[in-house]
Formats: C-alpha cells, structure tokens, sequence
C-alpha cells in the first residue's frame, strides 16, 4: 500500500510526490525490512522506460518514483493530471543524507569514475556534520565482479545505497541484487557524485528556479544536445497519450 497517489506519463508510472512527502516515505522506508529501491525519472528517462519493457517494469515496481524534471511536470499539466512540484534527484538524495546523519545511517556512494565517489565522500562529510559514507567504489566494474561489488556493499554496513551508474544500469544493478542487498534503501542518483565531487558543476540558482537545469547540462556537456529534439515530442506523445 503506497502512501501517495501517482500519475501516468507515457503510460509509465510517475508518483505526485513532494520533496517533503518523498522524504518522509524514505524514513519509513529505511526502518522497513528489504532494500526499497527509489527511482528519480526525466522526461528521457520515461521516454526510454516507455519503449523498454525491462525499465518500466522496474519503474512500476520501484518503492518510489521522483519526478525529476520540468518536462514531467509540463506533460503532467498537459495531460490535465498535474504533478506538484519537480523533485531534483541530487535535491532528494542529498536531504536524505541529512536524514541518514541525523538517525546514523550509514551511506555507501557506488558509480562515477574512479576518484569521483572517494571525493564526492569527503566534500559531502564534510558538509553534513555526522554523516557517515562508509565505503565508495566507481561504477567501472565487470558483470563478474558485481557479487563482489554486492559483498563491499554489504560488509561496509551502509543501509542506504546511493547509485550513479546513469540509467537505467544504476536501476538494473539494485533490482538485480536486491535479495542480497543488506541497505534498506536504494537511489539512482546519476551524475549526482559527478557534483559532489565538483568534477562538475551544479547549475547555478536561476537556472534551476526557472526550470532550465536542463539547458545548463547541454552547455556543460554538449554531447547531450543531440537528445534535445526528443523533448518536444515527448510532450506532444504525453499529452496525447492518457
Ligand atoms: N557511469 C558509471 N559506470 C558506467 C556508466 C556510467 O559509473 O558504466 C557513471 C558516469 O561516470 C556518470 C554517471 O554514471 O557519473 C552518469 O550519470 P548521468 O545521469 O549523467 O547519465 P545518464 O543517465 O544521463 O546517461
């Protein structure tokens, strides 16, 4: 039984969730036994989720689904189902980690280039008094050695696992272990540890009051321009489709 309503975009599902709200379900979640796994959508990822059975029936069975990104809360409002408000991804992540330092819940940073998440670690510790990120690894390991990814994981006692493996591979790791995964709770938080880090910069203030985080990322990493065309279409198919 979820605690929220949630709408359909593209026929994927996506919850009307607040930051507020999403981040007293993640209390709950991590005094609940089982790894709840916590999905933080875009438009290109429900995009994707909708041509690939395998992401959208992960996104289906997922504790949460955050809607991170303006175009989920345009093709809500078009579709006459809107969402409240957009919740960032990194927004979400790094306010549940101020909840993790205040219960003593330890945190694990999997993903990112090597260095990335050992940094991301230490800048993040040392902004939020109490936190403990009680191991890190980079997200380039082989499909054998993902047991042994599992067993770090799990032997670092963190409870809360945080993945930035990009999607939908952050989401396909966590599902896939989630048996064996001691963490009461799971992230994909994508280039999230890439900021932490300061590998990459955060768009300034404006940018993300006004709903164009988005035309920032395509002017740091220009190689995303080329998804940019989908955008539109991707309301236009939202509106259309209930
Ligand atoms: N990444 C990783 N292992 C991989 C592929 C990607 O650790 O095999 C990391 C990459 O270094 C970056 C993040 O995943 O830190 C990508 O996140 P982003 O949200 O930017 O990717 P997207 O989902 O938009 O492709």
């Amino acid at each position: 039984m979820r605690n929220f309503q949630s709408t359909r975009i593209l026929d994927v599902r996506v919850d009307k969730v607040t930051k507020i709200k999403a981040l007293e379900e993640f209390s709950r979640m991590v005094k609940e036994p089982g790894c709840s796994l916590i999905v933080t959508p875009n438009a290109e990822i429900v995009s994707a989720a909708s041509k690939t059975p395998r992401l959208k029936e992960i996104i289906e069975d997922a504790a949460m689904v955050i809607p991170d990104g303006i175009g989920l809360i345009y093709a809500s409002k078009f579709k006459g189902d809107p969402i409240e408000e957009k919740v960032a991804g990194i927004d979400f992540s790094r306010a549940a980690l101020e909840i993790c330092a205040k219960e003593g819940i330890k945190v694990f940073f999997l993903g990112s280039k090597p260095g990335v998440a050992e940094k991301a670690a230490q800048n993040i510790m040392a902004e939020i008094p109490g936190l403990c990120v009680a191991g890190w690894r980079d997200g380039y390991f082989k499909p054998e050695q993902e047991d042994e990814v599992v067993a770090q994981i799990n032997e670092s006692g963190a409870e809360f696992l945080c993945v930035a493996l990009g999607s939908p591979k952050q989401e396909i790791f966590v599902i896939d272990h989630k048996d064996k995964l001691k963490a009461k709770a799971a992230v994909g938080i994508g280039g999230s540890l890439d900021i932490w880090s300061g590998t990459l910069q955060r768009a300034p203030q404006f940018y993300i009051d006004h709903g164009l985080e988005w035309l920032y990322r395509m002017v740091q990493e220009p190689w995303r321009l080329k998804r940019l065309p989908a955008l539109p279409m991707f309301l236009i198919k939202a509106a259309i489709r209930r």
